[in-house]
This record gives C-alpha cells, structure tokens and sequence, in this order.
C-alpha cells in the first residue's frame, strides 16, 4: 500500500522539538523541524495530512515532566499501562505500584526512570501536553 506519510531519517544530532496538532482529531505530538509541512501520520488516529504547526520547545529539559504532574497524571489509565509496560510493573491502586515480587516500587523512582529514557520521557510529555491545555 502507498503510504503518504513521507519518509524521514534523522541524523543524530536532530532533535523532534516541534509540536504539531492533527487537523482530525486535535493530539498533539512533537516531530523533527524537518518534517514540518510534510505529510505526517497521526499517532492515535492514524490521519495522514500537513498537520498544524503549533510550536517549538526549547533546547534540552523541554519534555520534562515535573514530580507533581506525574501525580496528577496517575488517574489516566494510558500512563498506567505505560508504567505497567515499560518497568513491568503493576498497579493496585492510588499511587502504589509492585513488582513481580509484590514489592513496593517507590513512585518518585517510576518518575525517574521514566525522565532517564528518551522515548519515555517523550511519551509521558505527549500525555501531559494533550491534558493541560
Ligand atoms: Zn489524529
């Protein structure tokens, strides 16, 4: 199948800082200065289009999610199953999570491994940007 969505590499030293909106279903998500004006697929409901530029965050510590809004964000079930996913962990409730041994995994260490990995980090921050607008 034809996809529309145009190819792109990144080099290693871009960075996807820029926010775009989908004209369908309003996420938004960041993408490589690159691809702005491009056909871009839409992560959550898949509509390929020149998505709407909303803006670009600043060089660095952009996509960090503070302690307290991580709490905050712990009644949306997507960030559940993404903690859940990620340090296989498991939720019983409130803001306590347990391993596979049924200890007791402190939250702010969730919140830390979460904010020393890249992609994580990035996942966690599209969450909070669609919530606080
Ligand atoms: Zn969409």
């Amino acid at each position: 199948m034809d996809d529309p969505v145009s190819p792109f590499r990144p080099l290693p030293q871009d960075h996807p800082d820029c926010i775009v909106e989908c004209r369908a279903c309003k996420w938004r998500w960041t993408v490589y200065q690159q691809q702005i004006g491009l056909p871009l697929r839409c992560p959550v409901c898949g509509s390929a289009d020149r998505q709407v530029y909303v803006g670009t965050m600043g060089v660095g510590s952009g996509r960090q999610v503070a302690f307290s809004s991580f709490r905050i964000l712990l009644d949306d079930r997507r960030v559940l199953t993404m903690i859940e996913t990620w340090l296989t962990l498991r939720h019983v409730g409130g803001e306590q999570f347990v391993d596979a041994a049924d200890r007791n995994v402190p939250l702010a260490d969730i919140h830390h491994a979460i904010q020393g990995r890249a992609e994580w980090q990035g996942a966690l921050y599209n969450v909070y940007m669609n919530r606080v607008r």
